[in-house]
């Protein structure tokens, strides 16, 4: 079986199932108890979020929050910060479905919320947000890498527009698709808050984090026992958070960035090279594309049984986002102004740092037989 669809989630790394198995049986004891293990194992919590923070280059002060998954992160920045004296939110129209349907609760709550349009590439249009930024703007939320796309938006030119704006406005940042992929140092944007969720970067699924600039201004969303400086209760998954500790040691951004770049000239030559020249494709590429997700439409075609017929012949791929796979259509796709056909025949590739050129090269080559075939039996 070839796996392309690692923008959805990816294999845990060594060292990550190692530390998974070691704290769920040896070193298995609880974090907040009060005996030297207990206090051991809060100990590497911390340095994990050291670690972490370096990652993230930020200076470490308590301000790193585990939760149980970026969708979690996501809704605890918005709802923590959320006051009834908002007015204003601003996201862009390209959000992962637990941004954008956060943003919707705020409506639902009597806030106005601006969905800023994506441009051509699917990043998000840089005038059309300096248009929706005013002082009335309490929070901004912008992905860093789309999920659909791989369009990186340029954080650095939209911190620089906010600060001019609407400076008090708090600024959210979705890191889900970039962390381990492109450079997150958050000192070029200052974000109020950065979400990572640690499945996409070989680490374990059911965590994510959550940087918070200020976590004194932050409410929990989540009541109990305290944990996590009381902004999120609940007992601390040690295993999943040794685990990230495990990936995060094994994870180098520049070198993932190189190689990933790689599989993708590897992919997208070989299927080009093997395509029915007849079938009209469109490739989402160029500069400002994260290095690891290729969005193609094969017009004409259907992309679901484009899907479908890979996985009969061992190839794993997405048709957009898997949070929505269930749904017709695809808001993020719209935005950036495709027709139906370019929707429907949409699908994603997306590779890491475990795809061999092997895989590559076999799975553009499925990829272009299956769309040949169909290509032939539906004309
Ligand atoms: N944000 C983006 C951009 C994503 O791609 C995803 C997952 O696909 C999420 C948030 C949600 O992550 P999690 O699965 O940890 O809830």
């Amino acid at each position: 079986m070839i796996f392309l669809d690692n923008a959805s989630t990816t294999r845990l790394s060594g060292r990550a199932a190692e530390n998974l198995l070691h704290y769920s049986t040896t070193d298995f004891y609880n974090p907040s108890a009060s005996y030297y293990a207990g206090f051991q194992n809060a100990k590497q919590i911390m340095e994990t979020k050291a670690l972490l923070a370096k990652h993230l280059n930020v200076k470490f002060n308590n301000n790193i929050i585990f939760t149980g998954s970026a969708t979690e992160a996501t809704n605890l920045a918005i709802f923590g910060s959320v006051r009834t004296s908002w007015k204003k939110a601003v996201f862009s129209a390209g959000e992962h479905p637990s941004v954008y349907n956060s943003a919707l609760q705020l409506k639902a709550r009597g806030i106005e919320v601006v969905f800023v349009d994506l441009d051509k590439t699917g990043a998000i249009d840089l005038e059309k947000l300096e248009a929706a930024l005013d002082e009335d703007v309490n929070f901004i939320s912008i992905m860093h890498v789309s999920n659909e796309t791989g369009a990186v938006n340029n954080l650095e030119k939209i911190a620089e527009i906010k600060a001019k704006k609407c400076p008090k406005a708090l600024f959210h940042v979705d890191g889900v698709q970039a962390f381990g992929k492109v450079s997150t140092n958050l000192e070029t944007f200052k974000p109020d808050f950065y979400t990572i969720s640690a499945h996409k970067f070989h680490g374990p699924k059911g965590l994510g984090a959550l940087y918070v600039k200020n976590p004194a201004k932050l409410l929990p969303i989540i009541h109990g026992g305290g944990q996590e400086y009381n902004l999120r209760s609940g007992t601390e998954n040690l295993p999943a958070i040794m685990a990230l500790k495990g990936a995060l040691e094994e994870c180098d951004a520049w070198q993932n960035q190189k190689l990933l770049k790689t599989l993708c000239i590897y992919f997208k030559t070989e299927l080009k090279s093997r395509l029915n020249p007849e079938i009209p494709m469109k490739i989402l590429e160029g500069e400002g594309f994260a290095p690891h997700i290729i969005s193609i439409s094969f017009v004409g075609l259907k992309g679901q049984v484009l899907q479908n017929m890979c996985d009969q012949k061992g190839l794993m791929i997405s048709t957009g986002s898997a949070c929505s796979s269930k749904k017709m259509g695809n808001r993020v796709l719209e935005n950036i102004g495709y027709s139906k056909d370019e929707v429907l025949g949409n699908v994603r590739i997306s590779f890491s740092r475990y795809t061999s050129k092997e895989d590559a090269l076999e799975g553009a080559k499925i990829l272009a037989e299956c769309a040949n075939e169909l290509w032939r039996n539906t004309r």
